[in-house]
């Protein structure tokens, strides 16, 4: 009914403010808030100022909606609007970006005005929780600035950088993050990247290497863990670590961890028919694929495929991973255990674990994280840990793997304290299948890495073959 008045100055209004302004909060809609930066970016370039735009998300506001209705979480999002006015400059343009996102603009900054202030004071309006309907909502919130006339001369610039700030500052757990040519160029080193994850998943360009574990008495392999390997076209053998974070955070690890799956199942069904039957296979799952609800079917898919033995597999889950999905971690391991399928827990010591939860865990191994074995010779304190998680992980009918073991006499400390199988370079490194299959043939050779690195020209292995 507003455009039947069209002549009536108060309809004018009504109209104005429907464009213009968010009708929950009262704030300024993304619209009158480009036109307000735009009049502060004229503003600050003929007065030759700084401008600051702040943007701020909610953490997990969906969750409040969700618990306790939309009406509650709108009346909280009324309550955020209020506060930040409230406590803010009159000046100080306060909007409404989308659902949860508010951008702040802050004018008339001098050169000497720290940017860390602003965004610390209005990260400090939300110490207090939101009282409501007899509920206390604490709310986390992340924020991100950028200046002008540095960061960006226009509306869309400004609130894009002071956004990649904002998420930045929520990737890594801070309360804000300033913009700056870093986060900018590692932001489109990501974007570079993930395009060319994906094609290296079109064009094959990923590959499993395996890395024996060797049991501590006999010195036979027991297993082999799989490891991925990317051979870029141009930039070579990219570590695994370089890659896997980037394909978690996109989803394309589904994708690549059935690559690793697939291969990995196929070779190690290969060993088998050729009569090392109780070689165990280790491959490493990533937390983003455990999250997935179809993970055990696509498991059983690619072991009823190869006609792998599902008994002789094992998933690695990082302890952070455990830990961060500990009910849902279990609910899906126990899926497995059904199936076979067992579970050993990886870089263990390195997480912030409690270890209470080990025994709930339906866990076949534990595999000690090489930080550890790194210093068990030199740090009296990690010989004690690590002997420690070995006796622990006995008494829960854990099998213990030492990670890392690179030297003779790591491998005698961890043999005496009866450490059940050694995996690292001393051993043997993550080599191709071609040449684990000459390992598993001709037996494993012992060899420091300090000294050498199993190639022909090694003054350790000379001697050792003499
Ligand atoms: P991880 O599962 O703990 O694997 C052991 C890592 O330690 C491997 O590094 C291995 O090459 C290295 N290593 C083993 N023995 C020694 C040693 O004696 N000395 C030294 N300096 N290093 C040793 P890599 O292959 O670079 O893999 C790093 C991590 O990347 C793995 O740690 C695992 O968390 C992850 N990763 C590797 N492949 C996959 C995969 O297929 N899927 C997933 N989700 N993650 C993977
Ligand atoms: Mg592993
Ligand atoms: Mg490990």
């Amino acid at each position: 009914y507003f455009l039947i008045g069209i002549h009536s100055s108060d309809n004018q209004d009504q109209l104005n403010y429907i464009a213009n302004y968010d009708s929950l909060t009262d704030l300024p809609n993304q619209l009158l808030l480009n036109q307000r930066l735009q009049s502060a970016i004229d503003k600050a370039a003929r007065l030759r100022q700084n401008m600051i735009t702040l943007f701020l998300d909610i953490e997990n506001f969906k969750s409040i909606n969700h618990t306790f209705g939309f009406e509650f979480g709108n009346k909280i999002l009324k309550m955020v609007s209020d506060r930040l006015c409230s406590n803010l400059r009159d000046y100080d343009t306060v909007a409404r970006f989308s659902g949860d996102e508010f951008v702040i603009i802050f004018e008339n900054i001098t050169d000497k005005e720290p940017a860390d202030k602003i965004a610390q004071r209005v990260a400090n309006l939300f110490d207090e929780p939101f009282l409501l309907e007899n509920n206390s909502i604490d709310l986390n919130v992340n924020i991100g600035l950028c200046f002008f006339p540095s960061d960006g001369n226009d509306p869309k610039t400004l609130i894009k950088n002071a956004n990649l700030a904002m998420n930045y500052a929520k990737k890594s757990n801070s309360a804000y993050t300033i913009f700056t040519g870093a986060i900018q160029d590692e932001l489109t080193n990501k974007t570079i990247m993930e395009s060319n994850l994906k094609k290296a998943i079109l064009n094959n360009e990923f590959f499993v290497e395996y890395q024996p574990q060797v049991d501590t008495k006999s010195k036979k392999i027991v297993g082999a863990e799989a490891l991925i390997r990317w051979n870029h076209p141009e930039l070579k053998n990219i570590p695994p670590l370089d890659f896997i974070p980037l394909a978690e955070d996109t989803g394309l690890i589904h994708k690549i961890g059935k690559i690793v799956l697939n291969d990995a199942l196929t070779q190690a069904k290969k060993w088998h028919d050729m009569g090392y039957s109780d070689l165990k296979l280790s491959v490493n799952i990533s937390g983003v694929q455990l999250l997935q609800s179809d993970l055990i079917d696509t498991v059983t898919n690619l072991i009823d495929e190869s006609g792998f033995n599902p008994q002789s597999l094992e998933l690695e889950l990082t302890e952070t991973v455990l830990m961060q999905n500990i009910d849902l971690a279990s609910s899906v391991m126990a899926k497995f255990k059904e199936k076979g399928i067992g579970f050993a827990i990886d870089d263990f010591g390195t997480g912030y674990s409690s270890f209470g939860y080990l025994s709930k865990l339906p866990l076949a191994t534990l595999k000690i994280d090489k930080s550890f074995i790194d210093h068990i010779i030199s740090n009296k304190n990690d010989a004690i840990i690590t002997n420690t998680i070995i006796s622990m992980a006995h008494n829960l009918n854990m099998r213990v793997i030492a990670e890392g073991v690179e030297q003779k006499d790591q491998y005698d400390f961890l043999h005496h304290h009866n450490c059940d199988t050694i995996q690292g370079y001393y051993f043997g490194k993550p080599q191709s299948a071609e040449n684990f299959t000459t390992l598993l043939e001709n037996g494993i050779e012992e060899c420091e890495t300090n000294t050498c690195t199993l190639s022909q020209d090694c003054a350790f292995l000379k001697e050792y073959k003499h």
